[in-house]
């Protein structure tokens, strides 16, 4: 027996790529050099060769195995990265049960914690010359200056572009002096990361009740286990003061803090808070960052630099090796939702990634998901109430305008008891917020001729006008196009009639009613960017602004002091949608958005108008009983087993083919092997039949709680063959249903 020569005696690795391979563990097995090996833990990071091109991979195992016992097959050769760039066991965990929960290819999964490429090789750094001569041995008066002007540097080392500036010298010229010994190339180091070692005390007091809450969250921290915690405190009642006090104990303990916001709440004001009580600001993760941005923040992370990351969802894939405690701010919100590729909750994630570190995890909310409070319910999770708003603000004054009695005008959408409690707040120069949650100009345009709709030529959705744009817009797939002059159905011209409000259209009556008011309209279209949301508030803290016209966005977590009267156009919308979480969402949204008001000194007034002033909804916002909606709710999915009694998935075929489509999906149901404990529904059209072009056809299977879903799903699947032509998506725990 010949012993293996060195060079190919090189082990065998199993590695996991990032890209959604779609057999079951998403790894194949590479060669890697047995020096390198030795050191390639599970986690440890690497670049791998697939077809032609180089993927991120990650080493999950060594097989036993070397490549010369195995030579029938050639395996490629797989480079370790930096031994620093390793995910920790908890991370890899974290991953897998992720990829098992959603059903998705793991690969797919690893890709979003490895979404920045350019953070795996190492920083180059930039080169400094330093003068290492007396000026007098230069060879030339010109030289001679140079090491003038860098001995008058305090001898630091300056990279080429500044010596450029300083003195004019050429890069040519250097690279001379440095060959005749006059200046010596050095590496400059990289800033110092933020120093946390001087984590300033409070600058004021926390009141008792915040006291309390902060002392438990931070005993969590300092404890070093998991514990979910629910902080649930009226808005302005100081829950982000206290959660800051679970962060700057994770700091203090020289780890890192992970804050989790709805994308559009990282404002300035947020950074400015963090700076105010931290001494630095947050790093960021949203999507509009630069790729240097992310790479620094990443590297930052997997090393296990003490910070404080302010992020978007996708920020709870960032690789820490050192977390010491999660934030999920304003939980309830359904952004933390991702609706494509991967369909993650963010929230709950969040939950099981700190059970896998063995970190707290606090859920912060006005108006907690439902499913978060049954889980405190249940002891779950420890739940800490906050039961006033800080300072002199009081609570706002809810009342209803009841539209039968009070109604609009034709084509106009404010009752007069509206108009005058808006006339009065501008003669006291107070703020007012009106809230439209439609963005545009008209939600549906009618032809009065043939009386068709005007419907999107790739969906089966309305086409919303947005009249300063002069378009008609799809918001569900983006398509847009001129307004038209004729009705594309019958071709009559000019009797297209736009119908109902939307933001622009109310913004044209206040302009109407209130000729002297100054004006604010807040919706994605036309705040595009974090600058113009930021130019926005500024506005209105500058009193530039009487009357803000906004959507939802305008809802959440901003402080408008001078704002005392908010008036929700249409209360009603979302009421009647017959969605599962409608109400609860709806309850939200308005408590949110009641909650913009009188949050200084002066009183907040609330005007709700209704068609429907007895909903639930509406009746426990007025009467302020928050628990009585919270067990109506609770009573009504409990007796339906929806969530957070039961559990749903659901499985959205699509295709081009139509028939393809329903003949399949037909076929399908008849494959169900009728598992106890759960129900399949559908075949049905989905909500939106057609979207991008595309046929949608949906199953929702409702479960028992403790029945394992997944599986079923699985063996169901592998039992029918599903067509290229046709694309299925699964949806477990949906939180919406189009
Ligand atoms: P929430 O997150 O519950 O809406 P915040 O933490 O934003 O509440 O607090 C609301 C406002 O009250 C903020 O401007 C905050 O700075 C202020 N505030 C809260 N608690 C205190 C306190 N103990 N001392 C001083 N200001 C406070
Ligand atoms: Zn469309």
């Amino acid at each position: 027996m010949t012993l293996p020569s060195p060079e190919t005696a090189d082990t065998l690795i199993r590695v996991m790529l990032a890209t959604p391979l779609p057999h079951a563990d998403g790894a194949l097995t590479y060669r890697m050099d047995e020096q390198a090996a030795l050191l390639a833990e599970p986690g440890q990071l690497v670049s791998a060769p697939l077809g032609k091109r180089q993927v991120t991979g990650m080493v999950i195992d060594k097989t036993s195995g070397t490549a010369s016992e195995d030579k029938a097959i050639t395996y490629k050769t797989a480079i370790p990265y930096d031994a620093a760039l390793r995910l920790t066991v908890e991370m890899q965990k974290f991953l897998n049960w992720v990829a098992q929960w959603y059903m998705e290819p793991p690969g797919g999964v690893f890709k979003m914690a490895v979404s920045v490429p350019s953070a795996l090789t190492p920083e180059m750094l930039p080169t400094g010359y330093q003068c290492i001569a007396d000026p007098d041995q230069a060879s030339t008066p010109r030289r001679r200056n140079i090491l003038i002007a860098l001995s008058d540097m305090a001898m630091l080392p300056q990279t080429a572009a500044s010596i450029h500036a300083l003195t004019g010298a050429s890069a040519s010229t250097i690279k001379a002096m440095v060959a005749e010994g006059l200046l010596k190339e050095v590496p400059l180091a990289s800033p110092p990361s933020a120093s946390l070692s001087a984590l300033p005390d409070r600058q004021y007091p926390l009141t008792d009740e915040q006291a309390i809450a902060a002392d438990q969250l931070a005993a969590a921290v300092d404890a070093k286990a998991f514990k979910a915690f629910v902080l649930d405190g009226v808005t302005g009642s100081g829950k982000t003061e206290v959660y800051f006090e679970a962060v700057a104990a994770a700091l203090r303990a020289g780890r890192q803090a992970l804050i989790l916001l709805p994308e559009i709440a990282l404002s300035q004001a947020f950074e400015k808070r963090c700076l105010d009580r931290f001494g630095f600001r947050p790093r960021l993760w949203h999507s509009g960052l630069t790729d240097a941005r992310r790479r620094a923040v990443w590297r930052d992370a997997i090393k296990g630099e003490p910070m404080v990351v302010a992020g978007a969802r996708s920020a709870l894939f960032l690789p820490f090796s050192q977390l010491g405690v999660m934030v999920v701010d304003e939980e309830h919100d359904h952004s933390f939702r991702q609706q494509d590729g991967v369909r993650y909750h963010a929230r709950d994630m969040a939950v099981v990634r700190a059970k896998l570190s063995s970190v707290p995890v606090i859920l912060s909310s006005a108006t907690p998901s439902l499913e978060t409070l049954v889980n405190a319910e249940q002891g779950k999770y420890d739940h800490i109430r906050l039961t006033n708003r800080f300072g002199e603000a009081g609570m706002p004054e809810i009342s209803l305008v009841d539209l039968s009695k009070t109604p609009t005008e034709r084509r106009r959408w404010l009752a007069s008891p509206l108009v005058d409690a808006i006339k009065k707040a501008l003669a006291n120069q107070e703020q007012i917020l009106l809230f439209l949650n439609r963005r545009g100009y008209a939600p549906m345009s009618l032809c009065l001729s043939c009386r068709e709709r005007i419907v999107c030529p790739n969906c089966s959705a309305w086409l919303v006008t947005h009249k300063s744009a002069g378009q008609l817009r799809c918001h569900h797939c983006g398509h847009s196009s001129r307004f038209p002059e004729q009705c594309p159905s019958c071709g009559v011209e000019g009797m297209i009639m736009a119908c109902g409000p939307g933001v622009e259209r109310l913004a044209e009556e206040v302009a109407l009613r209130f000729p002297d008011a100054r004006q604010g309209l807040f919706s994605s279209d036309v705040i595009t960017s974090p600058v113009k949301a930021e130019a926005f508030f500024d506005a209105v803290h500058k009193g530039e602004i009487d009357i803000i016209i906004g959507t939802q966005m305008i809802a959440k977590g901003h402080h408008f002091p001078g704002l005392t009267l908010v008036g929700v156009v249409d209360a009603d919308l979302g009421l009647s949608g017959g969605d599962l979480r409608g109400g609860e969402l709806s309850w939200q949204l308005l408590t949110q958005v009641a909650g913009r008001a009188g949050r200084a000194e002066k009183l907040g007034r609330v005007m709700m108008q209704t068609a429907m002033p007895e909903a639930r909804v509406l009746q426990s916002l007025l009467k302020d009983d928050r628990a009585g909606f919270i067990a109506a709710e609770k009573a009504d999915r409990e007796a339906a087993h929806m969530p957070p009694f039961g559990r749903l998935a659901a499985v959205i075929l699509s295709s081009r083919d139509q028939e393809k489509l329903t003949a399949f999906t037909t076929q399908m149901a008849r494959q169900w092997p009728n598992y106890d404990g759960m129900t399949l529904l559908g075949p049905a059209p989905a909500p939106i039949r057609l979207l991008r072009g595309q046929h949608r056809v949906r199953f929702l299977i409702k479960a028992e709680r403790e029945v394992n879903l997944q599986r079923a799903i699985a063996q169901w699947l592998d039992r029918v063959k599903i067509p290229s032509i046709i694309t299925c998506q699964l949806d477990i725990d949906p939180v919406s249903f189009f």
